[in-house]
């Protein structure tokens, strides 16, 4: 990888000629897409498909985004993929709802959807030996990363590292969020790993209309009016993360990768070509608030930890009963009695997993008193 450089280039609306010329403008400092892509490769399109959402909801990357780099993927002699593994619906529902499987075939791509995994051996420095990785995304010959720019209630914010936490097959994902408990930074580690045993040589960012507050299915459409475009996941996580004026610290995924030199975190020796973050500050994108899970002494801690920690519960007036956070709650801490959905807290990890899930909105955050104001004061 030569000198990491982040291309951000303004672009107001999902009208796909504006989109197609945005994302050109992007890579023409990083050598256009004949830098990425060579005649007759084989190129993983990884959009963030969470689940069957349309596309005016903001949770999914725009169609076209995708219809835009398949195209050029194309124009470029590459045959683009388009796949991934949602966490619930199928992938066939999710990538029709969300528009990605018209703009797919439109731009001349094929779908996969992630089926079978491989284990990859991480080398060192890594948290865990092997990883299960789905053998379509390992078996292709150039990956781009397609990440939608949205908040994330767990883990504050969800960009390009995150992005490939898809390329684990769909109900692995409810294991890894199993295996890591409450505890964010372990699952950070676990992300962390995905990312560098698939490293994306692109990644392309959707911040046209981003996601703020209880993301990433939750929140609120906000403008951005901004595409990215890097050959480092990690300097471009930086650039947005001190866009919308969080520290590197409070990025759990990004600390972590850093940490583990993946990428430049250093924004001092990031090229920015066109536009630089200082210049496109976010003022008003509101990231959830985090709560420290290890603050006061000792014996409060677990006292203090029931407080300070929020907690899925459920609006019953907006519940339809689908059932679906049944089904992606890792420890099984969430039952219906006398047609109520009851969540088990002495069980409940804090994934959230059933919050980004829910597609009513009738699973949310509550955080009490004491919490709102801590965060406030950060
Ligand atoms: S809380 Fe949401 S996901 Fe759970 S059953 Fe109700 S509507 Fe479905
Ligand atoms: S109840 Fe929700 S937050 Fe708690 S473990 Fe289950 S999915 Fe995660």
């Amino acid at each position: 990888m030569g000198r990491p450089e982040v291309s951000i280039v303004k672009c107001g609306a999902y009208d796909e000629k504006a989109v197609y010329d945005a994302v050109t403008e992007a890579l023409r400092p990083l050598g256009g897409m004949k830098a990425f892509v060579k005649p007759g490769e084989k190129v993983l399109l990884k959009p963030n498909l969470l689940c069957d959402s349309p596309p005016d909801k903001h949770v999914t990357t725009h169609p076209s985004v995708v219809w835009a780099v398949a195209t050029l993927v194309k124009e470029a002699g590459g045959a683009a993929i388009v796949g991934d593994s949602p966490g619930l619906a199928s992938f066939q529902k999710a990538s029709r709802t969300a528009g990605i499987e018209q703009a797919a075939l439109k731009a001349g791509a094929t779908l996969a959807q992630f089926k079978n995994s491989v284990p990859v051996e991480l080398g060192p420095g890594a948290s865990f030996k092997n990883i299960e990785v789905a053998s379509e995304v390992m078996e292709a010959d150039r990956i781009i990363n397609l990440p939608k720019l949205k908040t994330h209630v767990q883990m504050s914010l969800t960009l390009g590292i995150k992005n490939m936490f898809g390329c684990v097959i769909g109900k692995r994902k409810s294991q890894w969020h199993l295996m890591a408990g409450k505890d964010r930074v372990y699952f950070a580690r676990m992300i962390v790993d995905i990312f560098a045993a698939v490293r994306p040589g692109l990644t392309i960012m959707d911040g046209i209309t981003a996601m703020h507050k209880d993301g990433p299915q939750n929140g609120e459409p906000y403008p951005m009016g901004l595409v990215f475009a890097s050959n480092d996941t990690v300097a471009l996580d930086s650039a947005v993360t001190s866009m919308v004026g969080l520290t590197r610290e409070k990025n759990p995924i990004l600390d972590v990768a850093a940490q583990r030199k993946l990428g430049c975190a250093n924004l001092d020796e990031i090229g920015f070509p066109l536009i630089h973050p200082k210049d496109v500050k976010q003022k008003g994108f509101v990231i959830p608030g985090q709560t420290e899970l290890e603050i006061g002494p000792g014996m409060l801690r677990p006292y203090l930890r029931r407080l300070l920690v929020p907690k899925p519960v459920t609006k019953h007036s907006k519940c339809t009963l689908c059932n679906k956070c049944h089904a992606v709650c890792p420890p099984d801490a969430i039952k219906t009695v006398k047609e109520k959905i009851v969540i088990d807290y002495d069980n409940c990890i804090h994934c959230f997993c059933c919050v980004e899930i829910c597609p009513e909105g009738a699973m949310v955050l509550h955080r009490s008193l004491l919490s709102k104001t801590i965060s406030r004061m950060q």
